[in-house]
Formats: C-alpha cells, sequence, structure tokens
C-alpha cells in the first residue's frame, strides 16, 4: 500500500513530527511507500532543499531498520525560474521526486497561488517545459473563501469559510487552464470533498472539448472526507478536526464514500497532517494525522464488501501506474493501536460513525 498524500513535518517543525517518526508510523500501518508533499518549513522549492529532505529521510529509515519507499513532491511557486528548477529536479531525481505539488489557494505554508493568471502562467510554463508527470493540486479557489465566518467558538463555522463551491470552481479553473495551455500531464485533484467536483472531473471531456489528448485527470480521496462530518466538530475537541478542505455536513461525506465505492475516485490518499495539540488548540491550525487511521480504513471497506482487487488498485496498482512508479507490494499485515502515537486520534468518532 501507498500513501501518496503526506506531511511529515520535521526540520523547523519538528515538534508536530519528525521523518523517523511518520515514516515508522506509516510502516506500521502496512504501508510500503509514501509520498511527501513539500510544504516543510523550510519548503521543498529548490533542489538543495528537495536533496536535503532526501538525505534527512534517508537517516530517518536507515536508523529505524525498515524498508520503506520515501518520495516527495517539488512545490511550486509562480516564477518561472523556480518552476524550471523543479522541473528538472522531477527528471533528474525521479522517483525520489515523484511530481509537482501547486497550492491553488492558501493552506498550511503560505505557499498558495491564488490568482487566476499566476495558475495559468504556471500550467503554460510547465507545458513549455515539456512536463508530463503529476502535478497534484490542492484545489480551494481563494476568491470564494468567507475568511471572517471562522468563529474558534464553533469550529464547524469553518466549513463556511471554505465552503464546497470554493473547491468546485477551482476545480473547475484547474481544468480550463491546464487545457488551455496544452498541458500535458496529469492534472491531479488532492484530497476531494465533494460529490460535484469528483462529478465535474469525470465529465471532463465533455466539459472541455479542447482538452488536449494528453492531459489526464485524477483525484483522491481521504478517509476524514468520507467518514467524518462537520457535526462532529460541534463535540468536544471539535477544533481538532479542523482541516482544509474542511469537513463538509451530512449526506456528503456517505456520497464521497459511495462515489469511491462506484470507481469514479482513482486512490486513498490519508492527507496525514499533525499538528501540536497546542497548535490546533490555540493557533486553529488546519490538519488531522491520517496515518495511524489508513489501516482501519482499508479494513472498514474489506469488511463492507469491497473487493480485494479494488482495494489494491486504490491503494497501490493505480498510484504506481499513473507515478509510473514501481513499488513492490508487500501486503504486510498493520498494527492497528498507532493512534496512541499521536496526542488526540480524531478517528475514534469515524469508528462510532462508520456505516
Ligand atoms: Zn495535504
Amino acid at each position: 500500500m501507498i500513501d501518496p498524500h503526506v506531511h511529515l513535518r520535521d526540520w523547523d517543525q519538528a515538534a508536530k513530527e519528525t521523518l523517523r517518526h511518520g515514516l515508522g508510523v506509516a510502516y506500521r500501518a502496512g504501508l510500503d511507500g509514501v509520498f511527501e508533499m513539500p510544504n516543510t518549513d523550510p519548503p521543498l522549492t529548490s533542489r538543495d532543499a528537495i536533496l536535503r529532505r532526501i538525505d534527512t529521510a534517508d537517516t530517518a529509515v536507515n536508523s529505524l531498520g525498515i524498508r520503506i519507499f520515501h518520495g516527495l513532491y517539488a512545490g511550486l511557486t509562480a516564477v518561472p525560474r523556480q518552476i524550471e528548477e523543479a522541473v528538472r529536479a522531477w527528471k533528474e531525481l525521479f522517483p525520489r521526486v515523484v511530481g509537482l505539488k501547486m497550492f491553488a489557494g492558501q493552506s498550511t505554508g503560505n505557499m498558495g497561488i491564488g490568482d487566476a493568471d499566476l495558475q495559468a502562467l504556471v500550467y503554460r510554463t510547465l507545458a513549455a517545459l515539456g512536463y508530463t508527470g503529476v502535478l497534484a493540486v490542492h484545489c480551494e479557489k481563494e476568491a470564494l473563501m468567507k475568511a471572517d465566518a471562522w468563529d474558534p467558538a464553533q469550529p464547524a463555522s469553518h466549513g463556511r469559510t471554505r465552503p464546497p463551491a470554493a473547491e468546485v470552481a477551482s476545480v473547475d479553473d484547474q481544468m480550463r487552464l491546464a487545457a488551455a495551455a496544452s498541458f500535458h500531464g496529469t492534472l491531479h485533484v488532492c484530497h476531494i470533498s465533494t460529490p460535484w467536483s469528483v462529478d465535474l472531473l469525470r465529465n471532463a471531456h465533455a466539459r472541455a472539448p479542447q482538452a488536449p489528448p494528453g492531459l489526464r485527470v485524477t483525484c483522491g480521496l481521504t478517509p476524514h472526507h468520507a467518514l467524518l462530518d462537520a457535526a462532529l466538530m460541534e463535540e468536544e475537541d471539535g477544533l481538532l478536526l479542523k482541516v482544509n478542505p474542511p469537513l463538509r455536513p451530512k449526506p456528503l461525506p456517505a456520497l464521497m464514500l459511495r462515489r469511491l465505492r462506484d470507481g469514479a475516485i482513482d486512490w486513498i490518499e490519508t492527507d496525514h497532517a499533525p499538528h501540536t495539540r497546542r497548535d490546533k488548540t490555540e493557533d486553529f491550525a488546519s490538519g488531522i494525522p491520517g496515518l495511524p487511521f489508513y489501516p482501519r480504513f482499508v479494513r472498514m471497506l474489506r469488511e463492507t464488501g469491497m473487493k480485494e482487487e479494488t482495494l489494491v488498485g486504490l491503494t497501490h496498482e493505480s498510484i504506481c501506474r499513473r507515478f509510473g512508479i514501481a513499488i513492490a507490494r508487500s501486503g504486510r499485515s498493520a498494527e492497528e493501536a498507532l493512534a496512541d502515537e499521536y496526542e488526540f486520534d480524531p478517528f475514534t468518532r469515524a469508528a462510532r460513525a462508520a456505516p
């Protein structure tokens, strides 16, 4: 199994988690590989930072004495010279550099490229450089966010600050901009959270007939967007469930789970994003630790009738195929008490809410 979307912190955020800890938890969760996001501190936007990250990760894996694949995304800014450096790093260091990441809207780490003209510039630059790999995009349109709606006393208000429409509009923008630029890679919509976004992607070719034949679109679903709903944020410790994109109201999580079962979603990704309890409750940080819950989610899918072949596709083979990376599938069994490794376990609620 591979988790193609994790944030393992370390470096200047070692208080949240270290590579050694995150990779150890991933291994014990039964994973054969993880792909790490670039909004580290400092961020993975230069060749030097990427090489240093690979070195830190290798040291961690060696010290643990385990076998797990660590890949990472190079982060994109709206500066063409930096984009060129990221693409060169991908060409040179693939498969350790698995692809590129763009934050089309601000999230943790201030890597947001909110302006549509700048997003268009990114796609044009990637097309001109002949980039054919995966571009993972955080899709939430800043123009449709409503920061004023946030009230820490009512954590579920987070859902109104980043409404479903912000995701749907951003997905629409990305497909349009990628097609207009003749982008020839894979446009991957990270942690998709609404059925409307999924349906928009699936109708991509009908809606964008000018899309070049090389353009591919994929999307990934997190366990939290499939199992947890916004109302849980009104319970005790609701701030711990603050995440971007936000948990959605019922019945959206169940509809996302149905789309996963129907084959409309390409793979499962946890968006594992640990913080300290203080970061969550005093600074209202967004992100929840997903890795410890991964084996429970897979077990739930299996026990509720998902075929083994489908599970292997969603947790491993679709990912290898799309990224063009061969990672051996060990089929190791997972330890399930991993949540104890973290300061809080948002998914005990999921266990109650699970169908
Ligand atoms: Zn993420």
